[in-house]
């Protein structure tokens, strides 16, 4: 039988902690409603966001902020986030960063072009969300050096 305060206390500090070490995505998307869609989930779902509608602002913020990960929308306007995920894949200041690929009117050999750019998973929109939280969760608890398992 646990209740015992001091279990319980335990249990609060041990939430507060893994609160304050949030993980932060830096979401990369041009389209308004997609990027406030994905803000908006990702925020209930515990996360911190970053986030830009181009290509060469990603690339600052990936440097500066440190992400955890990276959500790159392959068609923006100024460059596409196929050749920001090479540059990023290229700088030894951001190459650990895991980037998952999204975009819209899939082609056959997009995943491919993904993955060989350096993108660690591809989802095609429309975004199921269920599968991008879980391919987020995945790709976040292998990248660390510990398996914490939260939850
Ligand atoms: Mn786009």
């Amino acid at each position: 039988m646990s209740t015992c305060p001091d279990a319980a206390e335990r249990g609060k500090t041990l939430d507060h902690q893994e609160n304050t070490n949030r993980k932060r995505i830096l979401v990369v998307e041009d389209n308004p409603m997609n990027l406030m869609l994905l803000h908006q989930l990702l925020k209930a779902h515990g996360y911190e966001i970053l986030q830009t509608p181009e290509g060469w602002e990603a690339i600052d913020l990936a440097r500066n902020k440190q992400p955890d990960l990276i959500l790159m929308d392959i068609r923006l306007p100024d460059i596409s986030g196929l050749d920001v995920t090479r540059l990023l894949k290229q700088d030894d200041q951001t190459k650990a960063i895991p980037i998952i690929a999204v975009t819209a009117f899939a082609m056959p050999g997009d995943e491919k072009r993904a993955l060989e750019a350096g993108c660690a998973a591809y989802i095609a929109k429309p975004i199921i969300l269920d599968n991008l939280l879980r391919a987020i969760e995945s790709i976040l608890s292998s990248s660390l050096p510990a398996a914490n398992s939260p939850q």
